[in-house]
């Protein structure tokens, strides 16, 4: 550790990924400081929480798919952990997950997906209607077929943000309650942008909003909901998710739309109720208690970015973790604190470079919805139309408390280089007992075929559940 005022690792955000990264650096001995105004104000503030490394494999996502794996597998030590830490209950539920089919076209498409899931070598079981029905007796009768992922769980992100600050803070981790406008203004030998949406403006990376609307639900008279798993529907060419909670809560979720604004649209409401309603037709006897929507971190090829920025070692990035953060904050936070701790770089991290789309572009609040700076590959902004600089990057909502705070872009210039160089280990004293076992099979070839489109369409923008 070094000694003085100085931390050892400052991150920047403090949604899951930030937390959770400054958590497992604090286990492993490094003092740390994590800066944010509004911590879980981000996109985990409206996520579902799905564990599912096996519905969540499409077509073409190899790499990614075998990171879900590899973090689905670390969250049941993760929960266990965490909530014995803290005393706090995470909602982290092990059910599994039903998919479902109501049309025959739903069917179709549906099966080319699990045939690629098992060809991977996931576990996914096809059943037929009633057995179906025998798992889940709340499903429509209009039901064609399904199957179960009996290892895709979920957690309550709420709840794992709530557990994740209480542990921070046990852990000895400074807490400084304001954003970050620019990198430059830490003084810390290792600087860990994990700050969502927000990264982009701090670090010139291609980290685009990708908006989703999703609403929450409540069982009559305080009852839980009359169903267990995680239920996913194909109904009528639409997708939709039904995340059942311990307190009587389900999440219907959700949009996945190439925008970055917050507006909760009456169409997307709509379309996600009706269909919601389409598979469990006694949800329609719900309370409507939250419409919300919040921007998740895309990249260009959906692939987190975990690693040193392009000619700066001494800023690590944590973040594109669009659909999948929440599944993926395990495996985030040990590959992160281990890199910090020892200098060594997992493996695992090599095809998560930040080097791979090249270097970072300057930025200034000119930059959103600017036109693409030349000879920028895959640049993203210009998707959607204007990425408004000074939003939130945390969620709109209908009838919900909206936080906001999210600080506009900063202005850092990000150097250009293409060195992609490892960072030296930080601190003085040795890892604090922690041993992060290497994950170099992740990302590596998975068999199996590889084909096609791989998603549908819904009235409010081409939706992949999560
Ligand atoms: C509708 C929806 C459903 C989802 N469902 C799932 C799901 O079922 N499963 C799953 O795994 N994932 C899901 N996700 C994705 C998941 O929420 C994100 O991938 C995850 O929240 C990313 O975590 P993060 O910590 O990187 O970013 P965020 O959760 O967005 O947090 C970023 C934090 O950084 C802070 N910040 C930003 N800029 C700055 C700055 N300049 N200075 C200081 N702090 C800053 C913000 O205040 C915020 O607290 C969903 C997302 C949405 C929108």
């Amino acid at each position: 550790m070094v000694g003085g005022s100085r931390p050892d690792v400052a991150v920047v955000g403090g949604g899951p990924i930030g937390l959770a990264v400054a958590w497992r650096c604090a286990a492993r001995g490094l003092r740390v400081s994590l800066y944010d105004a509004t911590p879980g104000s981000g996109a985990s503030d409206v996520a579902a929480g799905m564990l599912a490394p096996v519905a969540e494999s499409y077509f073409g996502e190899r790499v990614l798919t075998g990171l879900l794996v590899e973090s689905a597998g670390r969250w049941p030590g993760f929960a266990a952990e965490l909530a014995e830490y803290t005393g706090l209950d995470l909602g982290y539920r092990t059910e599994g997950t039903l998919t479902v089919a109501l049309t025959s076209d739903d069917l179709a498409e549906a099966e080319r997906l699990w045939t690629y899931q098992r060809n991977l070598g996931l576990p996914v079981t096809p059943l037929r209607p009633a057995e179906l029905r025998d798992r889940e007796p709340l499903l429509t009768t209009r039901l064609r077929g399904g199957a179960l992922a009996p290892g895709d769980h979920q957690v309550d992100p709420r709840r794992l943000v709530a557990a994740l600050r209480v542990a921070v803070e046990r852990a000895g981790v400074t807490l400084v309650s304001r954003p970050v406008r620019q990198l430059a203004e830490l003084d810390a030998a290792v600087t860990v942008v994990a700050a969502g949406c927000g990264t982009a403006a701090l670090t010139g990376l291609p980290v685009r909003p990708v908006k989703g609307q999703i609403l929450r639900l409540r069982a009559p008279r305080g009852a839980t909901p009359g169903f267990r798993h995680v239920i996913r529907g194909h109904a009528d060419g639409r997708h939709v998710y039904l995340v059942p909670r311990t307190d009587g809560e389900v999440v219907v979720g959700a949009t996945v739309e190439e925008r970055a604004d917050l507006d909760v649209t009456a169409g997307a409401v709509l379309d996600l109720l009706r269909s919601a309603t389409d598979v469990i037709p006694d949800l329609a006897e719900y309370e409507l208690v939250e419409a919300r929507s919040g921007l998740r971190p895309g990249t260009p090829d959906n692939v987190p970015l975990l690693g040193p920025l392009p000619g700066r070692p001494e800023v690590v990035v944590a973040t594109g973790h669009f659909r999948h953060g929440i599944v993926l904050t395990p495996l985030t936070a040990d590959l992160v604190a281990d890199l910090l701790a020892t200098g060594v770089p997992d493996p695992a991290l090599a095809p998560l470079s930040p080097a791979r789309f090249g270097a970072p572009v300057p930025l200034s609040p000119a930059w959103f919805g600017a036109p693409v700076p030349p000879g920028r590959p895959g640049r993203p902004g210009a998707v959607g139309g204007a990425m408004p600089a000074a939003r939130p990057a945390g969620a709109g909502s209908v009838g919900g408390s909206a936080p906001g705070g999210e600080p506009g872009p900063g202005g850092e210039s990000g150097p250009g280089g293409e060195s992609g160089s490892g960072v030296g280990a930080v601190g003085g004293s040795g890892p604090g007992g922690e041993s992060g076992s290497g994950v170099g099979a992740v990302g590596g070839p998975v068999p199996g075929g590889e084909s096609g489109p791989d998603d549908g369409t819904s009235r409010v923008g081409r939706t992949r559940w999560s």
